[in-house]
């Protein structure tokens, strides 16, 4: 891939020329650089100006884990949808053939539940405290569920999301 470099030696915009702006991260940890001729603008949810974005790879993280499969350390990765997840780090991707190599041990991080000494303020049920992938944190009704299969809530839908 070539890059332009302006000549104050920071990337210019492949789109429209302009240098790019402060390199930014996201509150799941990934990284991003917007054209600064474009903004994101919070009322619309789209982006004004240019609407170039450069995305930069969160370097996996070793782990001092051993995958279950093959005992070779697991890796912490962050998708590019901010999941993160855990995988073998003999696992490979070959680009070229769209295959993957190596051992195929993946772990999805979800988020984890605590139990809280709260009632609901709707059913008088316990709260629990739920805390997403992304570390955000969110208080729930435990008597709250989620259906997989028909993608339906059901129980309590009490939510009160905590600011962090
Ligand atoms: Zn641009
Ligand atoms: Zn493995
Ligand atoms: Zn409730």
């Amino acid at each position: 891939m070539n890059t332009k470099v302006s000549e104050k030696g920071s990337e210019v915009c492949p789109k429209c020329g302009s240098s790019l702006g402060e390199v930014f991260e996201t509150k799941s940890g990934k990284k991003l650089q917007r054209c600064s001729k474009g903004s994101w603008n919070p009322e619309t949810h789209t982006i004004d100006g240019c609407i170039y974005v450069k995305w930069f790879e969160v370097e996996p993280v070793t782990l001092d884990e051993k995958c279950p499969k093959c005992g070779a350390p697991l890796l912490s990765v962050v998708t590019r949808f901010g999941k993160k997840m855990k995988k073998c780090s003999t696992a490979t991707w070959d680009s070229a053939t769209k295959t993957a190599g190596g051992c195929d041990h993946i772990e999805w991080i979800k988020g984890t539940t605590e139990q809280l000494e709260e009632d609901c303020p709707k059913c008088a049920a316990k709260l629990v405290l739920f805390t997403t992938a992304a570390g955000k944190k969110l208080k729930k009704c435990s008597t709250a569920t989620w259906d997989a299969a028909t993608k339906t809530a059901g129980g309590c839908d009490y939510v009160e999301w905590l600011r962090s």
